[in-house]
């Protein structure tokens, strides 16, 4: 059985563990690699030495001026002003305002025309997705018990949505989000992670384009780039309707905590621990390039756990690491590293082996090699995986936008994309409507 960190990570380093923007040597400041003529195509996407971090229908922010990163190499891109909480207030009205037009408006979402891998690609399908999604939602009728009355179930959008975003998926996460809130008649809000902020501004400046384009307020894709400091505030305003969150279990806890607090809605999509395992009767070519495409394809780092770190060359690397000997239940391998480190253990029965799959905190990706056609579905039943996604001869990443995305206990229990996740970002109304000249109450009762 081999242990897997995420897999989903785009990003060399976990910025916020390498020393902070300030620390930084003064040489980095002065050449920024936005003006370096290979990187002339950041300016393509909108985006100067120095860049506006909220919009909201027009552009600005009075927060402090961050600078991103390259995380291979430290060296500096371009800077971002953030928003203050006072920014936050005025676009969280701005969005509210917005949503009065939005929630009346039908458009087309047309497929952003940028041909990319990965992310910008899940985007693109997600859009696609969500177009058609927006002929299909909808509630059913069911009989009502009583006669001369129509019982229906009725699905209107939340309000405003907001939406939190980690540093290792700085596009898809805001497109999957984004695209099915939209067309379910929600305006957005985003705060990304401070560490990709010119990522969110450059993403918003083609989303805002669309909305001018079509004579529609920007505020309906707002976005307040920052840190914790908005977070909370989003977090803690009841005027977010669903606040969706991505990002680590530790921070996700406390997101869920305050949310609850105001009996908000939340969904979370939190950290993964994921696991592959290679029955005797395994095709061996399946699973070694699966393996390594899980294991070491996650670039993403928590340097806390990194023990493996190597930096014996320039840059923030960590060596893709195999760790074998180690108990199935030691505490390093019940920890998301977010790193290539791959844990490798024997086991002796599927019995045994299905419950290390499912021991850890985490839930969200698990995988079988085996062509047993009882032991897949053993795999897929109650005594099977318990996550929110489990393979069979594939690996635990790379999962499809078709089918809903998310995990179970530590994980959060949020679904986003596909399949029925919309329903996250509606509220459900049950109507009772009396066509009839009588009125019948319900379980027959007499009122005399
Ligand atoms: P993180 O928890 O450090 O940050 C996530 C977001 O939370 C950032 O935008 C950050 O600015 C914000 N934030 C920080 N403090 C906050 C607070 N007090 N209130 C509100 N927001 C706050 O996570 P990260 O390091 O950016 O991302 C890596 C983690 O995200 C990993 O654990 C990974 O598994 C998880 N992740 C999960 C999924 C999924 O779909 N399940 C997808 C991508 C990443």
């Amino acid at each position: 059985m081999w242990r897997l960190p995420r897999a989903l990570c785009v990003h060399a380093a976990k910025t916020s563990k390498l020393p902070g923007p300030w620390s930084r040597p003064a040489a980095f400041m002065s050449t920024l690699l936005i003006n370096q003529p290979q990187y002339a195509w950041l300016k393509e996407l909108g985006l100067r030495e120095e860049n506006e971090g909220v919009y909201n229908g027009s552009w600005g922010g009075r927060g402090e001026v961050i600078t991103t990163y390259c995380p291979a190499n430290n060296e500096p891109i371009a800077r971002v002003r953030q928003a203050s909480v006072a920014d936050y207030e005025e676009t969280v009205k701005k969005a509210k305002e917005a949503w009065k037009i939005w929630a009346d408006v039908s458009l087309e979402m047309g497929k952003i025309l940028v041909e990319g891998v990965g992310e910008v690609q899940e985007y693109v399908d997600i859009c696609d997705y969500a177009v058609g999604l927006s002929r299909m939602i909808g509630g059913p009728i069911l009989p009502s018990e009583r006669p001369g009355h129509a019982l229906i179930e009725q699905w209107n959008p939340v309000g405003l949505v907001g939406i939190i975003t980690a540093f290792n998926f700085p596009v898809a996460v805001y497109g999957w989000n984004n695209a099915i809130a939209m067309i379910c008649g929600n305006v957005c809000l985003w705060k990304g992670a401070p560490t990709t902020s010119l990522i969110s501004v450059a993403v918003t400046k083609i989303i805002a384009k669309v909305l001018e384009d079509n004579k529609l307020p920007g505020a309906i894709c707002s976005l307040t780039c920052g840190g914790a400091d908005i977070g909370t505030a989003m977090a803690k305003d009841e005027q977010v309707n669903l606040l969706s969150f991505t990002g680590s279990t530790q921070v996700g806890k406390q997101v869920a905590l305050m949310v609850q607090e105001r009996f908000g809605r939340s969904l979370l999509e939190l950290g993964g621990n994921n696991a592959i395992i290679a029955f005797e009767d395994a095709d061996l070519s399946l699973v070694v390039p699966s393996a390594l495409f899980a294991a070491v394809g996650t670039a993403g780092q928590r340097c806390t756990t990194a023990r493996r770190l190597v930096m014996d060359r320039p840059g923030n690397y960590v060596e893709p690491t195999i760790v074998i000997g180690l108990a199935h239940d030691a505490s390093i391998a019940h920890t998301e590293t977010f790193a290539p480190i791959l844990y490798v253990f024997k086991f002796k029965n599927e019995e045994e082996v299905f419950a290390w799959n499912n021991e850890v905190k985490q839930g969200l990706s698990s995988s079988i090699f085996t062509k047993d056609l009882g032991r897949i579905f053993r795999w897929l039943g109650p005594k099977g995986s318990d996550c929110g996604i489990v393979n069979v001869n594939i690996p635990t990443s790379g999962a499809e936008i078709g089918g809903a995305f998310g995990g179970e206990k530590h994980t959060g229990g949020g679904r986003e994309s596909g399949s029925d996740a919309w329903k996250h970002y509606m509220r459900r109304s049950t109507c009772t409507i009396n066509y009839s000249k009588d009125l019948p109450l319900a379980q027959g009762i007499k009122f005399q």
